[in-house]
């Protein structure tokens, strides 16, 4: 198959298409997985402030007493608390805080009064942040290095409810980048690693894919060349007959007689070859189209029974004197009490052991025997055709039901054959839901098996 570029183009065509589409596919649920990551993220980051925010707030609220003031109390509340002074940053550091969860590296706490004067800083604050303060509930800042912070502002008031000012509690966003960069290069290496594995397996799949159909393209390419091949044969006499007969200057009535048979001889030849030509394609659009079997059919339309007992004993009697001129004793052996019927074509299941038991009687040499037997068992009927003729070779069994196939080329054109008679048969026995085999030693002779349902 890799030799033929019809298949080999098609085959590439089917693996870069498959990869493309799992490409896209992928792609995108890596952009829908990635989004999702970081929303879920940014979803817990907003959370976790809301909800440090919100403890504060409580916490700080019961402690103010005065606007703008900050009371020695919140000191123990909020760890690395920075009061700005007159004379810059007065740093306090108690033992303890109440606000625990502020005491993880990334939160910063900024505290502004009612006019939005920074008052005092606690937690992990960073120098590089903007002073300015605004109001807006979340913020998304960046300080002066490029750095980005994520932050929550909040009205605070004293015990007695007045306005003491606001509160910020906000937090780096360096870990969440750092984390979305990690997803990031993850998908980045994963998807051209998985669209690699893809289209490798892909190219794969679409060979095995092809296979069958190469095959049935084969088949139908041999099909083709040898069809071609057995009608030329007998054209080819027609035309060697006709122009050697128009080179003569004159023809009695004699030899014009002995042209004519000649060329009706070959024309009755090709007339068989298309006819069995014919019969077989008609057979295989009924098999490969899903058609019904032929005793499915007549099952439907109009029941026909065939009895086997008459197809055998009929048979034996017609060709009896075929087998007489060729010198082989031909004899029926009826191994049943009752008559035998299957739902069929009779004509096709009489072309069928017609065909077996002429192959017999023909490759049987003089003095030879051919047995035509009827049997049957667990609802099967049974003919076997056995002869004690030149018999088949083993490598040769297992081909000579496929078309135009002959085991010695010479001999079967000799005798007419043209190697479909078996094909036929075969056919024919399938689509009666039957089966056709072969055994045979060669020097003592074949049996070929026909089994029918009853
Ligand atoms: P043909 O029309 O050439 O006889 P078939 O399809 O009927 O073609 O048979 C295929 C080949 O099988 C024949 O060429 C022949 O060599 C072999 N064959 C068929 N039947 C027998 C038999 N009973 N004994 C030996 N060889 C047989």
């Amino acid at each position: 198959m890799n030799q033929n570029k019809l298949f080999n183009r098609t085959r590439s065509h089917l693996a870069i298409s498959y990869a493309a589409v799992m490409g896209l596919i992928l792609s995108l649920l890596g952009f829908g997985v990635y989004k999702a990551i970081a929303h879920a993220h940014w979803v817990a980051i907003d959370r976790e402030l809301a909800s440090v925010a919100g403890t504060l707030h409580d916490s700080l609220e019961i402690k103010l007493q005065q606007p703008g003031k900050l009371e020695p109390i919140v000191n123990e509340l909020l760890p690395n608390l920075r009061v700005t002074g007159v004379n810059g940053w007065k740093k306090s550091q108690p033992n303890r805080h109440i606000l625990t969860a502020l005491d993880q590296s990334y939160y910063y706490i900024r505290l502004f009064d009612y006019s939005g004067n920074l008052i005092a800083t606690a937690g992990t604050y960073p120098a590089t942040l903007p002073p300015t303060f605004n109001p807006q509930y979340w913020q998304t800042i960046t300080d002066i290095k490029g750095n980005i912070y994520h932050q929550i502002s909040v009205a605070l008031h004293t015990k007695t409810q007045e306005d003491w000012g606001y509160f910020q509690v906000g937090r780096s966003l360096q870990d969440f980048h750092n984390y979305l960069n990690t997803v990031k290069l993850i998908l980045k290496l994963g998807l051209p690693t998985a669209l690699i594995s893809i289209a490798f397996s892909s190219w794969l799949l679409a060979g095995l894919a092809m296979k069958p159909i190469y095959a049935s393209y084969r088949q139908i390419q041999q099909f083709t060349a040898d069809a071609a091949h057995e009608l030329r044969t007998p054209l080819a006499a027609s035309q060697a007959t006709v122009e050697s007969a128009l080179l003569m200057p004159q023809l009695d009535e004699k030899e014009a007689r002995e042209i004519l048979r000649t060329i009706d001889r070959q024309n009755r030849r090709l007339t068989q070859l298309v006819t069995d030509l014919l019969l077989l394609a008609r057979m295989d659009s009924q098999t490969n189209d899903g058609a019904k079997s032929v005793s499915e059919a007549l099952e439907e339309d109009r029941p026909q029974l065939c009895c086997l007992n008459d197809l055998v004993s009929d048979l034996v009697e017609e060709l009896a004197v075929v087998a007489r001129s060729s010198e082989v004793a031909l004899i029926s052996e009826i191994r049943v009490q009752q008559q035998l019927k299957v739902v069929g074509d009779a004509d096709q299941l009489y072309r069928l052991v017609t065909n077996l038991i002429v192959n017999a009687i023909q490759y049987t040499p003089a003095g030879g025997k051919v047995t035509a037997i009827l049997d049957c068992s667990h609802q099967e009927a049974i003919i076997q055709v056995q002869d004690t003729g030149f018999g088949i070779a083993e490598a040769d069994l297992a081909r000579i039901f496929d078309r135009f196939y002959r085991v010695n080329s010479d001999r079967s054109r000799h005798t007419g054959g043209s190697g479909l008679g078996l094909a036929i048969a075969q056919t024919i026995a399938r689509a009666h839901r039957g089966s056709l085999s072969a055994r045979s030693q060669v020097g003592f002779g074949s049996t070929f098996l026909l089994r029918l349902p009853l």
